[in-house]
């Protein structure tokens, strides 16, 4: 499994959300404490973020190689600050591929979304010929194909929300043992699910480090503003606001 954050707030640098906390990101990708499925999360991360200013679609840096070696992302993670950042390091699935296009964030458009969990390749088959108009899968990886069933439907004018919710309930009716934690923003709102592994959130309300929501597999620290998410839900997160609801 995967672990994955998404911000939404006050602009915060790449390296303060992801570097910093103790046990952040960074650290998820050789210590995580929470992860159920798998040990580490070396088989690459990607970090997508927005910069309204500029332009609508989010900036991505993804690699094939774990956080902690990449020199580069160290130096520009200092010197990036966004208000809404999606993240995501990652421990590839036994057979599926090891490349920059089967590692979150996916994108298309103005959203970005990871997936932490697996479903059967040939259900993911079935759910894409069901689609009357799919758009094709940057990779035969199982987290780049839901990506592509959530990008078709949101090209066709759907709800962030209501296509997270569909697809997750959809996906887990077709493949019982499927684990289907999906983590979506489109620069403003957060959407999450959890389905077979954990999620945490917290509002920050103060200035310092800035006030926003953290939506994230675990907590990066021990502070006690952490709310674990229960399972089967769906989440929402905008400006200093989070609902859940059951997806069952
Ligand atoms: N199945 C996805 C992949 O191979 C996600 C893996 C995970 O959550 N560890 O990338």
């Amino acid at each position: 499994m995967c672990r994955h954050l998404a911000w939404t707030g006050q602009p915060r640098s790449l390296s303060a959300l992801l570097r910093e906390p103790e046990n952040g990101l960074l650290r998820q990708s050789w210590a995580p404490r929470r992860m159920r499925h798998g040990t580490i999360n070396a088989d690459g991360f990607g970090v997508g973020w927005y910069a309204p200013e500029v332009r609508p679609e989010p900036a991505v840096y993804r690699r094939a190689t774990p956080m902690w070696g990449d020199a580069t992302f160290t130096s520009l993670s200092g010197a990036v600050t966004s208000g809404c950042v999606l993240a995501a390091v990652r421990s590839a699935t036994a057979g599926m591929p090891v490349e920059e296009s089967a590692t979150a964030p996916f994108t298309s458009g103005d959203v970005l979304l990871s997936h932490n969990g697996r479903i059967r390749p040939d259900v993911m088959g079935q759910l894409l010929a069901k689609d009357p108009d799919p758009l094709v899968p940057e990779s035969r990886c199982d987290s780049a194909v839901l990506a592509a069933l959530v990008f078709s439907r949101l090209a066709r004018g759907a709800d962030l929300a209501e296509t997270i919710a569909d697809v997750v309930v959809e996906a887990g009716a077709a493949d019982p043992a499927a684990r289907l934690n999906l983590l979506a923003t489109d620069g403003t709102t957060i959407v999450g699910s959890t389905w077979g592994d954990t999620l945490s959130y917290r509002i920050l309300a103060t200035a310092t480090p800035g006030a926003g929501t953290e939506v994230a597999s675990e907590p990066g620290d021990d502070d006690s503003s952490w709310i674990d998410v229960p399972d089967r839900r769906l989440i929402v997160a905008r400006d200093l606001t989070v609902t859940l609801r059951s997806l069952t």
